[in-house]
């Protein structure tokens, strides 16, 4: 599950992370408001007004038909108010959004942290990640911050650092050191640094992370270490760990239809292909893709209706494919090994039924515990259903509706 900016620096902020401090809002005069709060709790005469939309990108995105930035400075307070007018209740299109964007409900009013003084500002990259092969959680840092990484990834890759933690030990004071050190860090920034890696470990580790990027941390002129964005995604599968985390969720950023999947506990994920799927299990479902693919279509979805395949369930999990206007089929596959295939057909020709007509063909492929009596149900329920026990024949099904 992936959070906002403003939500993730909050909950760094708590295992004592440096951050750079600010108030979100959601309309411009209460941007107003943060900013003067903001103003009184730090000093500053600067700000900058941050998009909280689920995508990087946004310092150099920009909003629909303006030129107005999805990150911008404001130096006085009525800046912030235009800024804010600006961004709030339009779409912000970056690298990583689609041409249309990604609606902008909510501003972060933060404090301007690349104020000039003694040393020069300097940003960097950290990440903290799983690397799945090793089994272990690596620290990705860079001194080239800032910037997209992926470029920096691939232009000068030497320039990025990996540091692995054993899992028996945790992250080592002497690792701190190193990446400090690495970073080319001396002194009081070297300390902040230290503390700034340990904090930030601990928080991804208690909070059951399964990333945390931050681009730029900040060397400030002062030479204070902080997080100026923090990407942060949690653990679904650790989630039930921390029930007041479900709060953090924002479904306005996520597939409308996928979190009308969830409430009825299908594993659906939508795709771009015009073959909708309906299997059980997720093997099998990965196997339907291969197959669709093969018989020269492209499936729509991922979809695992689970262990039971019952009417309700199946009108659901149709219901839900055909939300996707670019549907042209629907292949189902189930192996009846639990549940028996002639339930399951009874189940999709009741859902049919209920249903009213379904307007794109559909083939269904039972396999398993009485699979001959489940063809027979579909092949003499008079509906537009195709039926199939083999693969090969359901393929060739998907091959004929799809010319
Ligand atoms: P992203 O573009 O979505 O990754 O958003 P970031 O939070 O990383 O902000 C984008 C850029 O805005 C940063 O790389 C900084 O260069 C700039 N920025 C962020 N905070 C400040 C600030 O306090 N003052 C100034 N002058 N620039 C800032
Ligand atoms: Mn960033």
């Amino acid at each position: 599950m992936n959070i906002h900016e403003y939500q993730g620096k909050e909950i760094l902020k708590g295992f004592g992370v440096a951050i750079q401090e600010g108030i979100v809002a959601d309309t411009a005069d209460k941007a107003v408001e943060a900013a003067k709060e903001l103003q009184k709790k730090t000093g500053t005469g600067w700000f900058v007004v941050k998009s909280q939309i689920h995508a990087g990108g946004r310092g150099k995105g920009k909003i629909v038909g303006t030129e107005q930035r999805g990150v911008a400075l404001a130096k006085s307070v009525e800046d912030v108010k235009t800024i804010s007018t600006n961004i709030l209740g339009h779409s912000l299109v970056t690298a990583q959004t689609t041409d249309k964007g990604k609606l902008v409900r909510k501003v972060l009013i933060a404090q301007d942290v690349y104020y000039p003084g003694e040393t020069p500002t300097k940003e960097y990259y950290i990440s903290v990640l799983l690397n799945r092969a090793k089994g272990r959680n690596i620290i990705m840092y860079s001194t080239e911050g800032g910037m997209n990484i992926e470029e920096v990834a691939e232009k000068t890759p030497h320039l990025i650092f990996k540091e692995e933690i054993d899992p028996k030990v945790g992250l080592q004071a002497f690792q701190c050191r190193k990446i400090a050190y690495n970073l080319g860090l001396e002194g009081e920034a070297l300390k902040n640094m230290v503390k700034f890696v340990a904090a930030l470990y601990k928080a991804y580790e208690s909070i059951d992370a399964s990333l945390f990027e931050i681009n730029p941390v900040l060397k400030t002129s002062d030479n204070k270490i902080i997080a100026v964005d923090a990407k942060v995604s949690l653990d679904n599968n650790a989630l039930f760990r921390h029930p007041d985390y479900a709060a953090l969720r924002d479904e306005s950023e996520e597939d409308p239809t996928e979190v009308e999947a969830g409430k009825h506990s299908l594993n659906y994920v939508k795709l771009d292909g015009n073959v909708g799927c309906m299997v059980n299990g997720a093997g099998l479902a990965m196997a339907t893709m291969d197959i669709i693919k093969l018989a020269g279509g492209d499936p729509a979805n991922f979809l695992d209706v689970g262990g039971t395949a019952n009417a309700a369930r199946v009108e659901q999990a149709f219901r839900i494919i055909l939300k996707d206007e670019h549907v042209k089929a629907i292949l189902v596959n189930i192996f009846g090994g639990i549940v028996r295939c002639d339930r399951v057909a009874q189940g999709i020709v009741d859902a049919y039924r209920n249903m009213g007509t379904i307007h794109v063909p559909i083939i269904v492929r039972l396999q398993g515990t009485n699979a001959t009596e489940a063809k027979k149900i579909i092949d003499d329920s008079g509906l537009k259903v195709f039926s199939a026990i083999q693969l090969q024949e359901a393929a060739d099904l998907v091959k004929k509706v799809l010319q």
